[in-house]
């Protein structure tokens, strides 16, 4: 039994460097990953519910990795966000949601979006020059400030009040708009909607899945949309999966809805081929 248990611990030693090994591995071509051009961003729609068109469209990574193929967010996002690289990839991905966006609203101005949602993980709120790198990014693509949303979701938002509102302040001083990511997951107090400037509400999509056939759910939602109108906010909806739900989202008068039932993410080139066949018709 004492053999056996040693041979267990053997394997168990062995398998854990492995995963050690590994995760060095995935952290070094992780780094390179920005440097070597293998990052790249999907767009998804941002649809207004009452004509369908799309009004916004939100910036969401992948990784083309040369080892494991494409990778989804959730594949190394965690890591990026364990080991620190996360600013240097959401830096990235500003730019270059900044420039693409640009570029759309320059050739197809009657198909482009009027904005672009970027998203910022915790970290970038201690970044001394985030305004900075947001400035630099507006100024050199040549955005208008107010085609930028950056998304922060409430767990971001509720660490330090008073130094998270005034890091957004900033912000919002060149122009761009303030969302709030996956609203209502958090432990959410509310309090954060008195203390930090915010412009827009993203429902998260666990109050959408499942919204036919629960009322309760459904009342919820429609407070969620009330409180943010009545505070002067945008409010989107996220999630949408059905025509069920979206029929429902109409009816309490939401006004933005996003989602694999109005699209899904696709390569910023599709999107727009796509966007600009449609907008001819
Ligand atoms: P998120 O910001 O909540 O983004 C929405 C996610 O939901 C996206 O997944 C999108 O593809 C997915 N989605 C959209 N519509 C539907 C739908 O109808 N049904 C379902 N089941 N899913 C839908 P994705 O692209 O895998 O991104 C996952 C998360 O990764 C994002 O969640 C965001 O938190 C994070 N992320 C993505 N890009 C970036 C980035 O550039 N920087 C940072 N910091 N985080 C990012
Ligand atoms: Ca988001
Ligand atoms: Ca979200
Ligand atoms: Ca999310």
């Amino acid at each position: 039994a004492k053999a056996r248990g040693k041979a267990c611990y053997q394997v168990f030693e062995t398998r854990m460097h492995e995963q050690l090994l590994d995760r060095l591995d995935s952290e070094s071509r992780l780094r390179d990953a920005v440097h070597r051009g293998e990052l790249r961003v999907d767009l998804q729609p941002v649809v207004e519910v009452a004509t369908r068109r799309t009004r916004g469209v939100e910036a969401l990574v992948r990784w083309a990795d040369p080892e494991r193929g494409l990778q989804p967010p959730g594949a190394f996002i965690p890591l990026a966000e364990e080991t620190g690289l996360i600013t240097e990839i959401d830096r990235w991905m500003l730019n270059e949601a900044c420039r693409l966006v640009r570029e759309w609203q320059r050739t197809a101005p009657e198909s482009a979006p009027a904005w672009v949602s970027v998203n910022l993980s915790a970290a970038n709120l201690e970044v001394p020059d985030l305004t900075d790198r947001v400035a630099y990014a507006l100024a050199s693509t040549g955005l208008p400030p107010e085609s930028l949303v950056l998304e922060l979701t409430e767990t971001v938002l509720m660490r330090d009040l008073a130094v998270t509102a005034t890091r957004l302040e900033e912000l919002r001083e060149l122009g761009v708009r303030i969302a709030i990511d996956d609203f209502g997951t958090g432990y959410s107090s509310l309090g954060y909607l008195r203390d930090i400037p915010v412009d827009v509400l993203k429902v998260d999509r666990s109050f959408i899945t499942g919204l036919a056939g629960n009322e309760r759910q459904q009342q919820l939602v429609s407070a969620v949309l009330q409180l943010g109108h009545t505070l002067g906010l945008k409010v989107v909806a996220e999630g949408v999966e059905t025509e069920e739900q979206l029929a429902l989202l109409a009816a309490m008068d939401c006004r933005y809805a996003q989602g694999y039932h109005l699209g899904r993410p696709e390569p910023a080139a599709d999107l727009m081929r796509r966007s600009a066949a449609v907008s001819v018709i």
